[in-house]
């Protein structure tokens, strides 16, 4: 299996003041090496935190469909990869509820990110009141099912997927580890029904809303959870590598 992979997500946070944190977290990270830690920083932070990094990894949180051209405001797989990022998250729900992301759109955008060699975080995850109509996984796997692309090379290595629940974001609620458990054991059998027993079952699917240091070995050591998505307790190298330390 692959290491636990520890991503923040930093959303619209951070200015070139906190590059002092991506430095911890990296020197930290150097002791830790039985986790794959990785940040997320905006587009405006990646080349600076990838030149700060000496062992994490760095992703940007969004990337357009379109290889070049005039889409005014938009920023390629290949500019980001360029820039230093060996990832990319796609399909957080902040970008399909805030700017109306389909799933055929964070396919054609996972395509455009793979064509320009970058690793995938694939996001996913249910409103409050889908899993109160009981509706979750089948939610989920539609999702999922209509935005991973068909076929990747390497799918075990170079994909991730971050099941989270839209109510658990930014709310200090999180899912119990059995509905963790329940979710991403269906989250795998998608994989590996769409990339094969060996690829399928190397995917790491990370949990994400609310993880914190307190609750990380709970939710960390739950069946199939491959790592976590940070948000907020991944602005600080205190409370993210108190998650690190938990994995
Ligand atoms: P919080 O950790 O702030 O709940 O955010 C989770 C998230 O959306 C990570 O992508």
């Amino acid at each position: 299996a692959l290491r636990p992979f520890i991503v923040g997500n930093w959303k619209m946070n951070g200015t070139r003041a906190m590059l002092a944190e991506a430095r911890a977290i990296d020197r930290s990270a150097q002791r830790l090496m039985k986790v794959e830690v990785a940040l997320a920083p905006p587009y405006t932070l990646i080349h600076a935190v990838h030149k700060e990094a000496e062992q994490i990894g760095v992703g940007a949180q969004d990337c357009s469909a379109e290889a070049d051209g005039a889409y005014t405001g938009d920023i390629s797989a290949v500019m980001i990869a360029d820039a230093g990022a060996k990832f990319v998250i796609l399909g957080h729900s902040e970008r399909r509820q805030g700017h109306m992301e389909t799933d055929a759109l964070i396919r054609a955008k996972a395509e455009a990110a793979l064509a320009a060699g970058l690793k995938l975080i694939v996001c996913c995850g249910e409103a409050e009141a889908t899993r109160d109509a009981g509706d979750a996984e089948a939610f989920v796997i539609a999702q999922l099912r209509n935005s991973l692309p068909e076929s990747i090379e390497g799918a075990g290595e170079r994909l991730s997927v971050a099941y989270e629940p839209i109510w658990a974001i930014g709310t200090g609620k999180t899912a119990t580890v059995a509905d963790v458990e329940t979710m991403h054991r269906a989250i795998r059998a998608l994989l590996v029904s769409r990339y094969g027993e060996e690829e399928g079952g190397m995917v790491r699917i990370l949990y994400g809303g609310s993880v914190k240091p307190e609750n990380a070995r709970d939710l960390l050591g739950a069946d199939e959870v491959g790592g976590a998505l940070v948000g907020g307790a991944s602005l600080t190298a205190e409370s993210f590598l108190g998650i690190v330390m938990a994995a």
